[in-house]
């Protein structure tokens, strides 16, 4: 190989979500050196890991766990205890950007992504040059029925925890809604318990919160409300402009939380198209 000639890989990160488990099964046999990798935080769902292996088995692919060499326990303690939040997302930058670099060095990397032809989303991922990323659900106009049927078809089906969240990630991750918090209880008591621990017993006795001003304990009990859906706090970022259609969505959408509904509908309504990034879940946790 000659100094200037790269070496050229084609990679796929799987998050454990619908959307990359699809292109796996999608780009298989299209493109027969694809590498599968999985950023694995090490605090993923079991749910997450249960269907990593299932796509092991079904589809015959290795798929390659990178992992940063510090935890996020390393991480939080470094941050002084506090906690990542959409404004300050170490974790991804730690957990998963940083450990995906490094593996894929200077190498050429043609970079495979789950983005289907009926999102209008972006999001935080690496912005090396080295990495060329590519679209094949948009290229070739797939949209999320086409997704499901490609994983019936597979025999892959969907992961089990979309019975109670809609993202994969983090159990943790501060990007879920209120509801799916519930269901992070109802479903892992455990895990939610050790959410709650991260936002408690900081040597400074500050209390640092998953969710903006509210601590999962205080949530926990106002469980009924959350689950009807009912809006019993202010939309904070709801500006002026946006008001009346914030109304509007929420006499409409009354199964969902009041943070969520607005990053829903941001991305399909010009009227609130000034949503900022950093209200977007990134791309390499949910894809
Ligand atoms: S899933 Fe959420 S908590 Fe985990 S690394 Fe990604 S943004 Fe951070």
């Amino acid at each position: 190989m000659s100094k200037k000639s790269k070496k050229v890989r084609h990679i796929l990160s799987l998050s454990g979500g619908k959307d990359s488990a699809a292109l796996a099964v999608y780009l298989k046999d299209k493109i027969p050196d694809l590498e599968y990798v999985f950023l694995d935080t090490g605090y993923e769902l079991p749910e997450t890991y249960e269907y990593l292996k299932r796509m092991r088995a079904i589809l015959g692919i290795k798929i390659t766990a990178l992992k940063s060499r510090r935890d996020f326990d390393f991480w939080v303690n470094i941050f002084r205890g506090c906690l990542p939040s959409p404004q300050n997302r170490w974790c991804t930058r730690k957990l998963k950007i940083d450990p995906y670099e490094k593996h894929i060095g200077s190498d050429l990397v043609h970079s495979y992504i789950g983005i289907r032809a009926d999102e209008n989303r972006d999001g935080y991922f690496s912005s090396k040059k080295n990495i060329i990323p590519y679209y094949p659900f948009i290229e070739d106009e797939l949209i999320k029925s086409d997704i499901i049927q490609i994983l019936e078809d597979s025999g892959l089906g969907l992961p089990k925890y979309y019975s109670w969240r809609s993202r994969s990630g983090c159990y943790f991750c501060f990007f879920q809604r209120r509801h799916e918090w519930i269901g992070l209880y109802d479903n892992h008591p455990e895990l939610f318990e050790k959410a709650c621990e991260y936002e408690s017993n900081h040597l400074d006795k500050r209390l640092y919160t998953w969710i903006e001003r509210e601590s999962l304990k205080q949530l926990l009990a106002r469980r009924d409300s959350v689950l009807s859906g009912i809006f019993t706090r202010p939309v904070k970022k709801c500006s002026s402009k946006s008001k009346k259609l914030c109304d509007r969505l929420k006499s409409i959408h009354f199964s969902v939380d009041d943070g969520s509904i607005l990053r829903e509908a941001f991305s399909s309504n010009k009227q609130l198209s000034n949503l900022k990034e950093e209200d977007e879940p990134c791309l390499i946790c949910t894809l």
